[in-house]
């Protein structure tokens, strides 16, 4: 299950396949052979809207569900599922995310509360992992440096329903000045030469050559640099890629840890069951590498990964207060004032009236205007004076015609117990349907205002009853 039968792409390139055969010897049959079978599909459910055993037990009626060993939310399904066509998908039930990429998230093990920076974040297959493992709680900085990916970022953030993150557009280097030693844990998901692509997408093997992959381990070093120095002592940092060349993994890691003497790889027994480990040298003796996994598409159901795990040297942030350090948060826009306090209450008695506050845990002293459009920032949010900044937080509400009007982030990152007046459709049924493609559709009686709108019990955005028909407020870029 989970793998298709491949129908034809482009050549593998020869220099890819010289290389790998002298890396692999014996084994390097079987890994082309694994390039004859179909890919690897997988979901990872969104623990910020339930267990995994409520999760799994809703989704495994839809589709054929198998565990990723090294992932605990992590599910194999079928091709045939398609998932990404279900409602609930739109609801940020689950993320579809390319099972070994599912390895990173683990190894990070990231814990509510904590500061962590996702320094290339999009599309936000690890961000949004990361998130569901802090449950809500502590900051999260998804950072990626091209816009229109980082458009797509804050998007998924959005879709998910996380409440906790920052999403930036920002070259690592300008980041690294700013955050110097803030960060309990940071992820460095590098650009790469996407050899772990090659079953999948035809693109990546056009585009690759020995050239490229120089450029790339190049790039890599420089970003994982700006990653180390926004650690702080005693902190871990996760760096992967999702390609096999030697020079973009392990030789990068040894790279960086002869120039970063207060670095070392840390072993993760148990957390990675079913990878492989890394080795110091490719060519040589092939001495294992503690701390540094591979994951194979012919020794594992997915489409390959490396992943190391770095720790600074100090004291473990686990032992100390959160959130001491790093930059000062911006007065301007952000607040705790009793103007804004006020308009709150305003908006939470008035616009959304059900909305139960102290349930969905906002805090009145961390709102935040920008512009026309009310946020809840994260706690131990950050100065972002400077920052090209898409999201500072989560969402809550826009100014219009003197009110505030609920955003979708908000609806997203409700749950029906939150609101007085939720719409309960059936998943598969055509209301659904006929909501998510904008239609309006008739209102319950007695409804009059703001509705959450929600397949089974997963909100997928706002209705407004008036007149007896509810208005459709999903976002139209959105509508299917
Ligand atoms: N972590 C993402 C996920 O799980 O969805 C995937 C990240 S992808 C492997 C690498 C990202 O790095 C891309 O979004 C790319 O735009 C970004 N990138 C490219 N050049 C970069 C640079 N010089 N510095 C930082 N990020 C860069």
């Amino acid at each position: 299950m989970g793998q298709e039968k491949g129908r034809p792409l482009a050549p593998l390139p020869e220099g890819f396949t010289d290389r790998m055969e002298k890396m692999l010897g014996e084994e390097y049959p079987a890994f082309l052979k694994s390039y004859e079978e179909g890919r690897a599909y997988g979901l990872r459910v969104n623990l910020l809207k339930g267990s995994r055993e409520e999760l799994y037990g809703r989704l495994c009626r839809r589709f054929g569900l198998v565990p990723v060993p090294w992932c605990r939310e992590g599910f194999y399904y079928g091709q045939e599922d398609r998932p990404g066509r279900h409602p609930f998908h739109q609801a940020g039930v689950y993320y579809i995310q390319e099972p070994s990429a599912m390895a990173v998230g683990s190894l990070l093990d990231p814990q509510p509360g904590e500061a962590v920076l996702d320094l290339c974040a999009a599309p936000g297959g690890k961000t949004t992992h990361i998130a569901a493992r802090m449950a809500g709680e502590g900051l999260l900085v998804s950072n990626e440096v091209h816009p229109a990916r980082a458009k797509a970022l804050s998007q998924n953030v959005e879709r998910m329903g996380v409440k906790n993150v920052v999403v930036t557009n920002e070259e690592p280097e300008r980041l690294a000045k700013i955050f110097p030693g803030f960060f309990d844990r940071v992820v460095v998901d590098a650009p790469c030469s996407g050899e772990g692509m090659f079953r999948k997408e035809e693109q990546a093997r056009e585009e690759w050559s020995r050239g490229h992959v120089q450029l790339c381990a190049g790039r890599q070093r420089q970003i994982l640099d700006c990653g180390a120095k926004m650690l702080k002592p005693g902190g871990r940092m996760v760096y992967s890629t999702c390609t096999f060349s030697p020079e973009e993994n392990e030789e990068v890691v040894i790279r960086f840890l002869e120039s970063h003497p207060d670095f070392s790889l840390v072993p993760a027994p148990g957390v990675l069951k079913g990878l492989s480990k890394g080795r110091l040298d490719w060519w040589g003796d092939q001495e294992e590498l503690e701390g540094a996994y591979r994951i194979w598409p012919h020794k594992a159901r997915g489409e390959g990964h490396f992943a190391a795990l770095l720790e600074k040297k100090g004291e473990g942030p686990r032992a100390r207060t959160r959130g001491g350090g790093g930059p000062e948060r911006k007065k301007k826009g952000q607040n705790g004032n009793g103007k804004d306090e006020g308009l709150f209450s305003e908006f939470w008695a008035g616009t959304v009236p059900y909305i139960s506050q102290e349930g969905f845990g906002l805090d009145p002293k961390r709102l935040a205007w920008f512009g026309g459009q009310l946020y809840h920032v994260p706690k131990g949010m950050p100065g972002l004076d400077g920052l090209r900044v898409l999201r500072p937080g989560l969402h809550l509400g826009t100014w219009k015609k003197n009110r505030l009007e609920p955003s979708h982030g908000l609806a997203l990152a409700l749950e029906p117990k939150h609101v007085g007046q939720c719409l309960r459709l059936d998943a598969e049924g055509p209301e659904t349907a006929a909501y998510l493609a904008g239609n309006t559709l008739p209102a319950p009686e007695g409804r009059k205002g703001w509705v959450l709108v929600c397949a089974d019990d997963y909100p997928l955005g706002w209705a407004k009853a008036a007149g007896g028909v509810l208005k459709n407020h999903y976002p139209k870029g959105l509508r299917v």
